[in-house]
């Protein structure tokens, strides 16, 4: 599927990709608005009417992805939430074998996240996957969101790659698009991200449902 010969960079993301996105939407679709209503004094249907459209407001921003911003806006501990529910977080299937593999290889493997230093942070002391990298970059630092086309060439700068020979593997439509722009030579889709959910189609981009699929040749 994918010709490792020519590949000597992996771009990973982490959420939906490496680690199971049920963590991620259990906390946003339910422990969150559970935790507003308390807080508010209403019910919990009526937290999510509320909070709703303020997610989607901020989809592909920065600040989606900013627990300080969200901690400010819905007055509410975010880490702190975070951390209550972290035995949810977990590595999606076959990740570990293929993160070996790859550290095995001579391959420069980084992980790149819109995640916020609080939640990699919580998420690289759960899963212990920080010894497979040999940088963690996250958006935050850079300034940009990952579906900002700007995004990639502050982090070629930073990290120093070549686009034809670099395979990005993520989960997100919107952040392969605005790979593909900048010219990422590979880039694979995760058609399931959360393992609590069914396989999604994905047809603008290859994709994995696990990573055995990309086992082979590497
Ligand atoms: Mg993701």
């Amino acid at each position: 599927m994918i010709d490792w010969t020519n590949i000597d960079t992996v771009l990973l993301d982490m959420d939906g990709t490496l680690l199971d996105l049920n963590f991620d939407n259990h906390f946003w679709k339910e422990f969150v608005p559970l935790k507003f209503a308390e807080q508010q004094g209403i019910s919990v249907d009526l937290a999510k009417q509320q909070l709703q459209p303020r997610f989607k407001s901020m989809e592909g921003k920065l600040e989606w992805y900013c627990l300080d911003y969200w901690s400010n806006s819905l007055q509410l501990d975010i880490a702190g939430l975070k951390a209550e529910i972290a035995g949810l977080i977990a590595v999606l299937p076959h990740v570990m074998e293929f993160l070996e593999k790859l550290r095995q290889s001579p391959r420069k493997v980084l992980l790149v996240t819109n995640a916020h230093q609080d939640s990699l942070g919580l998420k690289m002391e759960k899963t212990c996957l920080q010894p497979f990298f040999d940088a963690i970059v996250s958006s935050h630092d850079l300034g940009l969101p990952k579906e900002h086309p700007e995004f990639w060439p502050l982090l070629q700068q930073q990290i120093g790659f070549t686009k034809q020979n670099t395979l990005m593997i993520d989960d997100s439509l919107a952040v392969l698009n605005a790979a593909n722009e900048f010219g990422i030579g590979y880039l694979c889709a995760v058609s399931k991200p959360d393992s609590k959910l069914p396989d999604r189609q994905i047809a603008e981009y290859p994709a994995i449902a696990d990573f055995r699929e990309l086992m082979s040749g590497l």
